[in-house]
């Protein structure tokens, strides 16, 4: 492993786009302009700790908003495919977490750049995933309406519980992000990076070598890890719902973790300790950063980061060392 002494230790922190955009909430856009201020309040505590920063935000209820307004534009303006609907994400969203970054900067008087960047995510065409898409997104249809879909414009859609009929895609596994050497220079420059989000804009690589978007969806925290692993980082943050990891979540005999050394989140994953559809890839990224940097993911939740950054609180990741349980989870 190789260190680079001349720069802060970088960290890359992925959080869901239901920070920004909450379902409890109309969807304003002075509502997400606050959570994105909010957002900034623990954001900048990981650059008050001495890290470069390197953010990933999700997008799905954004997304899925865009993908509402296609439809309900479908008899005026031609649609577009879902990987344009992401990038569309990325600039909306990249653009109010930086608008509201330089006012809390300002407001410290931090004197740092910031720059959201358009991120392409290679996805290998001949992965399993789009043999059976799975992910629903976007809005809730008709069945008659999902019929003429299906015949006319080939989706694959499926119905959602009684409610209506949704549009599945395919979430490959990402391969490599496009762009890496721009994003590294960027955070060795000090600059706060917002890339990757909403998973990147997945696009493949075609028998000619040339780069096409792809209807699909990419995990974030998929997406993040690598992102941590290109630009050489000395932490992972995973935000979450939870203050920590628990062993046997939901079950009497939960114990909250403080310290899991990779080999035992392994095993964890193994006997299904963390769901498919939520833990489970968050777990299975950290153990892909870890194993291959040596260095250690927290999982929090936003409420938590500031005392987790200090050690009191959220669950470590750790390449090896003893299984630590957490005495409270305040
Ligand atoms: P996000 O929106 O951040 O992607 P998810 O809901 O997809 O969050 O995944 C996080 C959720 O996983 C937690 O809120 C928790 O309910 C659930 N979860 C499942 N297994 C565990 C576990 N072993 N420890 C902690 N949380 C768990
Ligand atoms: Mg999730």
């Amino acid at each position: 492993m190789t260190e680079n002494n001349d720069r802060r230790p970088v960290a890359v922190i992925a959080f869901g786009g239901n920070a920004l955009l909450r379902p409890q909430d109309h969807g304003t856009q002075e509502e997400q302009f606050t959570l994105a201020w909010k957002a900034t309040r623990w954001l900048v505590e990981i650059i008050h700790r001495g890290y470069e920063l390197a953010i990933v935000h999700g997008n799905g209820p954004q997304v899925g908003n865009i993908m509402i307004q296609v439809e309900e534009a479908i008899t005026k303006i031609p649609p577009q495919s879902l990987d344009v609907c992401v990038a569309q994400t990325q600039g909306s969203m990249g653009y109010m977490l930086a608008n509201q970054l330089r006012n809390r900067f300002n407001e410290e008087q931090l004197e740092k750049d910031i720059a959201a960047v358009l991120t392409e995510v290679v996805v290998d065409r001949e992965d399993p995933a789009f043999e059976n898409p799975s992910k629903p997104v976007g809005p809730y249809f008709t069945a008659y309406r999902a019929n003429l879909l299906m015949q006319e414009e080939g989706w694959q859609m499926i119905e959602d519980s009684g409610r209506g009929w949704r549009k599945v895609v395919a979430s490959p596994k990402p391969k490599r992000l496009l762009g890496s050497r721009v994003l590294t220079r960027l955070v060795e420059d000090g600059t706060v990076l917002i890339a990757g989000g909403g998973g990147g804009v997945p696009v493949y690589q075609d028998v000619g070598g040339y780069y096409r978007g792809v209807e699909a969806v990419i995990d974030k925290d998929y997406v993040a890890s690598i992102l941590a692993r290109d630009l050489k980082a000395e932490l992972f943050i995973v935000l979450t719902q939870v203050p920590m990891i628990a062993e046997n979540y939901g079950r009497p005999n939960q114990r909250w973790l403080r310290t899991l050394p990779v080999a035992k989140a392994k095993e964890m994953l193994a006997s299904n300790q963390f769901p498919p559809g939520s833990m489970g890839p968050k777990v299975t990224a950290s153990v892909e950063f870890v194993e291959a940097t040596g260095h250690e993911v927290l999982i929090t939740d936003a409420e938590h980061l500031k005392k987790a950054l200090a050690r009191e609180s959220g669950t470590f990741i750790v390449a090896d060392g003893e299984l630590e349980i957490a005495q409270r989870t305040d």
